[in-house]
């Protein structure tokens, strides 16, 4: 929840607009500002003042505890022109809630935070526990000191501008090893553990096997991902318990599914308790990695049979490929959440002209991978042997990346161990018909003219369909140099179904700084200028040029009303 708190008429203005804009998201605090400040402070997760920094500043010193732990704290000043990032910009979000209330607001976010003013992450925001010297490191960094990165386990981490060697390092290790100065460790979730216990099995019992197993490996418990069982001890009070004191969540697994994981030491005791021959070792390796601990059972001080077993496993890094669509060319029609997996990747992937066309939002640190025009199956296939080695990758491609485009050679190409994520962009057809008018207010279809890839005689029956069916059609690829003869035949195809006079939009480099649009009609169309920069939507039956603006009616009921 954000707290919302002002002290005069314009703040109090300011505060409704927010207030009205976040309903879900927000409370406001009435009556006194001290009152309102401290009460927002021990029950929100963030605070928005409408007041000046140096009265914020004042109240809410003496409430100042642990920077994890506190709210984070935005400041907006009396005539809505800043909002000020003041505590908490990273660990309470501040720095974020600044942006989003300045685009809420029209207010300028002023971050002072030095990481992200500079676009390098700060350490502790990778989303990795870290240990050691995370302050002295991450200004290295900052300072353009040379920082190693030592991955003894792939991670798509975010990029850092790491060199191969430095005085300063970052370990990125599930390994017991304490942090050595100028060092920062990074713990990825890579292992989880898999975990048996007979009925009433204590919760040191269990515990106590886990950390030894741990200990003797030489592995960090601050890398558990997991606790794993099967399903018939998913209530087993030792087991919850463990898992709650470790912090990491139990995960399940059916006795069926385990039965059929093979392993290195299967026994008769669980076969005949809950169906599986193994517990530990199944659950552990169900989801595939590598063996560390094999099964081990407890130890007990009274001397008793062994209560509970464990097995510990790494588990293979997931890569994630986010394929994310540009939009059309505008930086403002770039999705926000495009824009923050541009800078959560490490690794870019995309046509060089498009990459030109996001440099800037790029994090120092990515590598980027960018080839010509044509190498589409060698880029989707870099793309996914990256995520498959660990990395986070974007895979990039204008408009909407799924259409006529990278998203299905990529996913052609991947398996079901990498995270996939798609983010969806603005298709030159859209960016078109926003400028062209409301051509698309009826079933359409998008119909690629490049033979390239796809045989005319295909191409031919699609727009042939259409134009029986009263489709209006957007042509993608609709012209180049050395394919002319295919948008004349298209537009032929559709004139035996349609008037002369529909109206056709023609829209060249939509949303960029050079960009045209006209209406005209099927007649007066001249193919020669239409060029690859270009779309061609054409209009079905009904579509009407209203004011130079072309128009579909939604129904065909308008459309009879209007002949
Ligand atoms: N993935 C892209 C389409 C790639 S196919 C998208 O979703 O928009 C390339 C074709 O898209 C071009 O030949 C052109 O017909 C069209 N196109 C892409 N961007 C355009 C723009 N800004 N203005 C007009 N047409 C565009």
């Amino acid at each position: 929840m954000i707290g919302l708190i002002s002290a005069t008429a314009a703040g109090a203005a300011a505060r409704a607009r927010l207030a009205a804009a976040w309903p879900e998201r927000t409370r406001v605090y009435e009556g006194p500002v001290g009152d309102a400040v401290r009460a927002a402070f021990a029950e929100c997760e963030q605070v928005v003042c409408f007041l000046a920094t140096g009265a914020v500043v004042r109240l809410i010193a003496p409430l100042l505890g642990d920077k994890a732990s506190d709210p984070g704290v935005v400041c907006v000043d009396e005539g809505g022109r800043f909002a000020v990032s003041l505590v908490g910009g990273h660990g309470g979000g501040a720095n974020e809630l600044a942006r989003e209330v300045g685009e809420v607001l029209g207010a300028e976010p002023v971050v002072t935070t030095a990481t992200d003013a500079v676009g390098i992450p700060g350490l502790d925001t990778l989303g990795l526990p870290v240990e050691g010297d995370v302050a002295g490191v991450t200004r290295a960094l900052l300072d353009g000191e040379p920082v190693a990165l030592d991955s003894e386990v792939p991670w798509p981490l975010a990029p850092v501008p790491f060199v191969a060697e430095g005085p300063s390092r970052v370990r990125l290790t599930d390994r017991a090893v304490e942090p050595g100065p100028g060092e920062v460790l990074l713990r990825p979730p890579s292992l989880v553990v898999g975990v048996g216990a007979s009925r009433g099995a204590p919760v040191d019992e269990v515990l106590e096997l886990i950390h030894g197993a741990l200990k003797d490996a030489g592995l960090s418990a601050r890398s558990v991902a997991e606790l794993v069982t099967v399903e018939a001890k998913a209530g087993e009070a030792g087991i919850v318990e463990a898992a709650v004191r470790l912090g990491v969540p139990l995960v399940t697994y059916s006795a069926e599914e385990l039965a059929g994981v093979e392993v290195p030491h299967p026994s008769d005791a669980p076969l005949a308790a809950v169906g599986t021959p193994s517990v530990a070792e199944a659950a552990a390796l169900v989801r595939g990695g590598e063996l560390l601990v094999p099964k081990r059972k407890s130890t007990r001080a009274d001397g008793r049979p062994a209560m509970a077993t464990c097995a510990v496993v790494r588990r293979p890094a997931r890569g994630r490929l986010a394929v994310v669509g540009l939009g059309p060319g505008a930086r403002d029609l770039l999705t926000p959440r495009a824009k923050a997996e541009l800078r959560r990747a490490s690794v870019l992937v995309g046509l060089d002209q498009y990459v030109d066309q996001i440099r800037d939002l790029l994090r120092p640190g990515t590598r980027i991978l960018e080839s010509g025009l044509g190498a589409e199956e060698e880029r989707a296939r870099t793309a996914v042997a990256e995520a498959k080695k660990g990395q986070a990758v974007a895979l990039i491609g204008s408009g909407d990346a799924g259409v006529y485009a990278m998203a299905s050679p990529a996913l052609a190409e991947a398996s079901d161990d990498i995270d996939v994520v798609g983010v969806p962009g603005v298709t030159a057809a859209l960016a078109a018909a926003a400028i062209l008018g409301a051509p698309l207010g009826h079933d359409h279809v998008s119909i690629s003219l490049s033979d390239l890839h796809t045989p005319w005689e295909v191409i031919e029956r699609r727009v042939r369909a259409a134009a029986e069916a009263d489709i209006v059609v957007t042509f993608y690829n609709p012209r180049s140099r050395g394919r002319d003869w295919q948008l004349p035949k298209a537009l032929a195809i559709l004139a035996g179904h349609r008037e002369p006079t529909t109206p056709v939009g023609v829209v060249r480099n939509a949303s960029r700084p050079d960009g045209t649009a006209r209406v005209t009609t099927l007649t007066d169309l001249d193919p020669a200028t239409v060029d690859m920069m270009t779309v061609v939507t054409v209009g079905n039956t009904a579509t009407r040029d209203i004011a130079g603006r072309m128009v579909t009616p939604r129904g065909y009921r308008w459309q009879e009303e209007t002949k």
